[in-house]
């Protein structure tokens, strides 16, 4: 545990053991108090007591005879050690030197050098007092800011969990409507831009009522699990695709060409047609989907635009007898 050091600088040897004394007479066991008689030894003792993790609480600082003088010692001790409360005697240094040091570095006190009056012994007192609150204070300082830091790390990860939540559909795990729209929304602005080419899909569950009916509701919510599973599977990954709602589906297919898209929603209704799902009670469920495809326009004003048109080919699938793909008129 690292203890606590009072310094004492005086050349005349009889005074530096009166003060000694009258130190060690009032502080406690874990104070060390050192008698140097000069500033350059005070300089190398203080500087052995920080290096090995004592504090230097107190200087109280008499007559000197070193090269070094009192306003270096101080000012030089103040870098390693700036709550150091430094008490100095009136009557050792000018009016300059003491602008210097209250300058570079502080002094608690400079009082006149009677130390056998009461008062000594009360600044020495209260120079600890201070130190001891102040150094309390750091502590709690410290406590408090790694609760700050912990509450933060808490409150970013809760933001994590909130925006996935708000993002993501919770039956499927795919990105929700308002997810999918606001995803696609720069995308389209991008490649308007750039001019280059995109696609859409929307995508339907055949007969899905009839699933529910047949199977149940649960069977039916695991069935939409596993199209949006599937159609990941199926789709890029810079693809953008999203549960719009019920059994509704829909891509995004940015830098992709008619032909590309066509592909890309008939690999998809083909994975879909052949995929087999086990139910728990070990039935053999298979489904099918109706895909239509748009592709954006330089007449588009919007997503919302190409999307309609989507879904008019949708409903072309579904008249057509379903499980097929189908291009919106449009994009002929
Ligand atoms: P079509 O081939 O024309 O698309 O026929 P469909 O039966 O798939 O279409 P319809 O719109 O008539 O029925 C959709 C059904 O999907 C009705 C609704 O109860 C069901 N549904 C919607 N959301 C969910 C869901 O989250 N879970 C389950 N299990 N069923 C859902
Ligand atoms: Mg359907
Ligand atoms: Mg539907």
């Amino acid at each position: 545990m690292s203890k606590y050091v009072i310094a004492c600088i005086e050349n005349d040897v009889e005074i530096l053991d009166e003060l000694y004394n009258k130190i060690s007479r009032i502080v406690a066991y874990d104070y060390i108090v050192e008698s140097y008689i000069n500033a350059e030894q005070a300089l190398i003792g203080c500087y052995n007591h920080i290096i090995t993790g004592n504090e230097i609480l107190i200087t109280i600082t008499g007559n000197n005879k070193s090269k070094m003088n009192i306003e270096n010692f101080i000012i030089e001790l103040y870098k390693s050690s700036p709550n150091t409360k430094n008490i100095i005697f009136n009557d050792i240094v000018s009016v300059e030197s003491l602008s210097k040091i209250i300058n570079e570095s502080a002094v608690y006190y400079i009082m006149p050098r009677r130390l056998d009056k009461v008062d000594f012994e009360l600044i020495i007192l209260e120079a600890i007092k201070l130190n001891s609150l102040e150094r309390r204070l750091k502590d709690y300082q410290k406590v408090l800011e790694g609760a700050v830091e912990k509450r933060t790390k808490e409150l970013n990860e809760i933001n994590i969990k909130l925006e996935i939540l708000a993002t993501t559909d919770a039956l499927s795990g795919v990105r929700n409507r308002r997810s999918f729209y606001e995803s696609c929304s720069p995308m389209i602005t991008y490649t308007r831009r750039e001019n280059k080419s995109l696609a859409v899909l929307m995508i339907d569950i055949d007969k899905f009522k009839l699933i529910n009916d047949i199977h149940g509701h649960s069977i039916g919510d695991e069935i939409i699990r596993i199209m949006a599973k599937r159609s990941e599977k199926s789709l890029r990954k810079s693809d953008i695709f999203g549960r719009l709602g019920g059994e509704e589906f829909a891509a995004v297919l940015p830098n992709t060409s008619k032909r590309g898209a066509l592909q890309a929603a008939e690999n998809l209704r083909k994975e879909i047609e052949e995929a087999e799902y086990n139910s728990p009670k070990n039935e053999k469920i298979k489904f099918t989907i109706s895909i239509g495809v748009a592709l954006l326009r330089s007449d588009d004003p919007d997503l919302k635009s190409i999307l309609h048109r989507a879904d008019l080919a949708l409903y072309e699938a579904k008249k057509n007898g379903r499980n097929k793909v189908i291009l919106a008129k449009s994009n002929d």
